[in-house]
């Protein structure tokens, strides 16, 4: 598979939109074409070399991922797939629920409700190539804020649902936070893993695509709500507890 990162909103939402295109057959989907003035220029050059698009795909239903739904049914008439409440929606898969692009790409929804109740991460896999697209709720080194949902969920799905893929699944976010993020992640641990991010973030501005599952449990604080670091800089021991002061003291930040 090829994923095109289409950045939106630069310096401001820095959002990310993604095409993904199955090699063989240049069938694609766009993920959260949320800015269509900033993705319809890439997305004109790929379907004039060839590429097939078959369905805008939406994280969840907010205007910076899904507010560009009817903009782009002007220029590609196709289905969409996402949330109950993402604009324009033809399809909504059941949790666990998976379909195919093209030939080569299968996909997989997981539904993970709690930054919006209608929010789904997508596993795609290609052979051994596997990728997650986690919009508002997995970022590198951090989460998204719980608008819909409670800290059980987003344990639930950070830690049960993407903690259960397997480690060398790359990690695609719908924003790049990473630098703010890791500010964060510093005052609650000094562990090498989160000094490794720090210096990663230094030297790089985009860091999609650049860690896996496996990553994100050693140096993203919320997948961690079992070390004694990140316990006591909260003060609490049940896991729930220690997810809803971490979220707390970011949004205090
Ligand atoms: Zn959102």
């Amino acid at each position: 598979m090829h994923i095109e990162s289409i950045p939106m909103w630069e310096g401001s939402g820095n959002n990310y939109a993604y095409l993904v295109t199955d090699d063989k057959t240049k069938e694609a989907v766009i993920i959260d074409p949320a800015n269509p003035q900033e993705v319809l220029p890439t997305l004109k050059k790929a379907v004039d070399g060839g590429v097939k698009l078959r369905n805008i795909i939406n994280t969840h239903h907010h205007h910076d991922h899904a507010g560009g739904n009817a903009e782009m049914l002007k220029s590609y008439d196709i289905p969409i797939i996402g949330g109950k409440d993402c604009e324009k929606v033809s399809k909504t898969p059941a949790h666990g629920e998976t379909f195919t692009i093209g030939d080569g790409i299968k996909v997989k929804a997981l539904h993970t409700p709690c930054h919006t109740q209608d929010s789904i991460c997508y596993l795609f896999e290609d052979g051994e190539d596997r990728v997650v697209f986690t919009g508002d709720t997995l970022f590198i080194g951090g989460c998204g804020r719980f608008f819909e949902g409670t800290a059980e969920e987003m344990d639930t799905a950070l830690n049960k649902t993407l903690g259960a893929l397997p480690d060398d699944t790359k990690v695609y976010p719908g924003h790049e936070y990473t630098k703010g993020n890791v500010k964060f992640a510093v005052t609650v641990s000094q562990s090498e893993a989160i000094k490794k991010l720090e210096s990663f973030v230094g030297s790089n501005k985009q860091t999609q695509g650049k860690f896996t599952i496996g990553d994100e449990k050693q140096h993203n604080v919320f997948m961690r709500l079992d070390d004694p670091t990140v316990q006591k800089y909260t003060g609490k021991t049940g896991r729930v507890d220690v997810m809803s002061k971490l979220r707390e003291a970011k949004n205090a930040m």
